[in-house]
């Protein structure tokens, strides 16, 4: 059953297939994301979570299926790979921020590179987007100076800076110290009440449930499930989501 119809969706994967070597990680994925959608990416550690987050923002090739963005196929092999991901923002688990470059730098540097935006109009943007994340006093700092919290909301923030359509956050909270998840939580439930279209692969049930419009749950490299929070995490039709989901309460 798809829920939204295939003209509404901002981003949507049909049969993606991906292997490495001869294992098979993703296996005919049907996913699809509306402009201003939260969706959680659920499903347990190796079920193909971050190859399929990857795979969407051609971070990775896919061997077989389809992805489009509004109306392209980004999985053409004519596309231009490096147009389509600036259309996407992106954020991982670990602090991948540059730890050479100062925090405005690290914010600044997509937009310059990328957008070509002449420094002192991406600087003013950078700031403006520290200070909503609470970091505009950090600006001049290097990454190592903050903590893994802080180090999150400037990877948010500069995923953010260059206005992507979709964001992809994945487990993004997974390193953290526990008493830093809620303020880079608290960052992404803001974005998402601001219009930001997101895919987030998390295990943060509790904050998918308050957020997530829909969550999905990927199994072996298949959607298993889907549905609202309401029907995938506190009623799922499916044992093997029943079972993931035990492992949280
Ligand atoms: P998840 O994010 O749900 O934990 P991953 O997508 O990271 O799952 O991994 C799914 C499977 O793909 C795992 O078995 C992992 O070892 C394998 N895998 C992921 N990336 C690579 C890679 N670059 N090369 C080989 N195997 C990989
Ligand atoms: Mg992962």
């Amino acid at each position: 059953m798809t829920r939204i119809a295939s003209s509404t969706a901002l981003l949507r994967a049909t049969g993606v297939w991906k292997s490495f070597g001869d294992r098979e990680v993703l296996r005919g994925v049907d996913l699809s994301l509306a402009t201003h959608e939260v969706v959680a990416l659920i499903g347990a550690s190796g079920s193909g979570k971050s190859t399929l987050l990857r795979c969407l923002g051609l971070l990775e090739p896919i061997d077989d299926g389809q992805i489009f963005l509004g109306d392209a196929d980004i999985s053409d092999p004519r596309v231009d790979a490096n147009s389509v991901r600036a259309r996407f923002g992106a954020v991982f688990q670990s602090f991948n921020l540059f730890p050479h470059l100062s925090v405005l730098d690290n914010v600044t540097l997509a937009s310059r590179v990328v957008r070509r935006m002449p420094r002192r109009a991406a600087e003013e943007r950078a700031l403006a987007l520290l200070d909503r994340v609470g970091l505009a006093d950090k600006a001049k700092d290097h990454p190592d100076r903050l903590s893994g919290g802080q180090q999150q909301r400037v990877a948010i923030a500069r995923a953010i800076a260059t206005d992507p359509e979709v964001l992809l956050l994945d487990e993004i909270t997974s390193a953290l110290d526990p008493l830093l998840v809620g303020e880079v939580l608290e960052l992404v439930r803001q974005l998402a009440s601001d219009g930001a279209t997101i895919l987030m692969a998390t295990h943060e049930m509790a904050f998918a449930r308050d957020v997530a419009h829909r969550v999905v749950f990927l199994d072996e490299g298949r959607v298993l499930e889907e549905g609202t929070p309401a029907e995938v995490l506190a009623a799922p039709r499916e044992a093997r989501t029943r079972e993931f989901l035990a492992r949280f309460t």
